[in-house]
């Protein structure tokens, strides 16, 4: 499938189920394009992205769609990225699979963090009956809140990380699932958890599981960044002043600060604006010209959430402007 054309940043839009609180009388805001999987149409304006699910898509179509051809460029010694952004309540935790049940997951509901591990951990144990090479794989669980970033697997998880040490964070063994969970469990039970008037267990703050591929040699071979973004909504619809606000302003931080450092790097420039937002900082050495980067942008079916549904394809639209070449580097 993965004919190695794979475009470098890749930007893909998925809908959420109805709210059943909201009622399912009304249509869809999103018309799909009947013929194109990667085409829709809001509020009479058309937008096309590398993929357009449906809220019928399942997990396991969405990952073998996005992430599954990530995960070969992960082994060819590519940083990857996939990172879910949008309004709270649009399935972005859901998609990536940064959720902590106390019930195991259902398969069919396992989202992109349970499935890329399985497959990195099938490669690897691949690789293993064929060479006597030894590859490791470990992770590591950062939040970002409020322009802080937080190791959340270290030993002091509420005390913000030093900017010029972002790069050194407390990594776990992942060698299967279980290992997972407990990684999960152990970082969100330390996370900053926002109330406001949007939802009552909103997020303020960005998640990044990173998973490390280590070759024997105890060099990085490449690592693949999973990003649960803060919820997108504009401060309006918070119900806090004051920190809540300034939350807000960061939030959309970070991802512009995202599109200016691809711009720098497509554009060739020598300096590159890592340090305009922390999490840039904390993404620098997976955003360079060997990078390939995912973006998932989740949106609402409903009427009522119409302006987020339109500034989250904005920024997506924004986003599929941006290129990158990795192809053309010596490796
Ligand atoms: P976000 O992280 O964007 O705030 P969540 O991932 O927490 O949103 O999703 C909100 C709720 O909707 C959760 O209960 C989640 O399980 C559910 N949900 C979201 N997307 C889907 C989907 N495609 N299929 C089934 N349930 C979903
Ligand atoms: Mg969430």
């Amino acid at each position: 499938m993965d004919n190695g054309k794979l475009s470098a940043v890749r930007v893909a839009v998925r809908e959420a189920p109805f709210r059943s609180f909201l009622g399912r009388q009304e249509p869809s805001i999103v018309q799909f394009s009947p013929q194109a999987g990667n085409s829709l149409v809001v509020d009479q304006n058309d937008y096309h992205f590398d993929h357009a699910f449906r809220s019928s898509v399942s997990q396991e179509q969405l990952y073998d769609a996005l992430i599954q051809p990530l995960v070969d460029k992960l082994f060819c010694g590519f940083q990857c990225t996939a990172m879910a952004y949008g309004q709270t309540g649009t399935g972005k935790s859901y998609s990536m699979g940064m959720v902590t049940d106390k019930e195991p997951t259902k398969e069919e509901h396992l989202g992109v963090l349970p499935r890329c591990l399985r497959d990195i951990l099938d490669r690897v144990a691949a690789q293993q009956e064929n060479t006597a090479e030894l590859t490791r794989i470990t992770a590591s669980f950062i939040e970002i809140y409020n322009e802080k970033a937080f190791d959340l697997l270290s030993t002091s998880p509420m005390d913000p990380m030093v900017t010029s040490r972002c790069q050194s964070r407390t990594c776990m063994p992942l060698a299967s699932q279980q290992d997972l969970q407990r990684l999960l469990q152990l970082g969100t039970s330390n996370r900053h958890v926002r109330r406001t008037n949007m939802n009552a267990k909103s997020s303020r703050s960005h998640a990044i599981v990173t998973i490390h591929v280590w070759q024997e040699d105890g060099k990085e071979l490449a690592r693949m960044n999973i990003v649960d973004l803060a919820g997108s909504e504009g401060v309006r619809r918070t119900g806090h002043e004051g920190v809540a606000r300034q939350e807000g302003v960061n939030i959309n931080l970070g991802l512009l600060s995202i599109n200016k450092v691809v711009m720098a790097l497509a554009a060739g420039h020598a300096v590159i604006p890592y340090r305009d937002s922390i999490l840039t900082t904390v993404l620098q050495e997976s955003l360079t010209s060997q990078s390939y980067l995912t973006f998932l942008a989740c949106i609402s079916p409903h009427g009522c959430d119409l302006t987020e549904t339109i500034s989250t394809l904005r920024f997506a639209k924004s986003a599929k402007r941006l290129r990158l070449n990795p192809q053309q580097m010596n490796m």
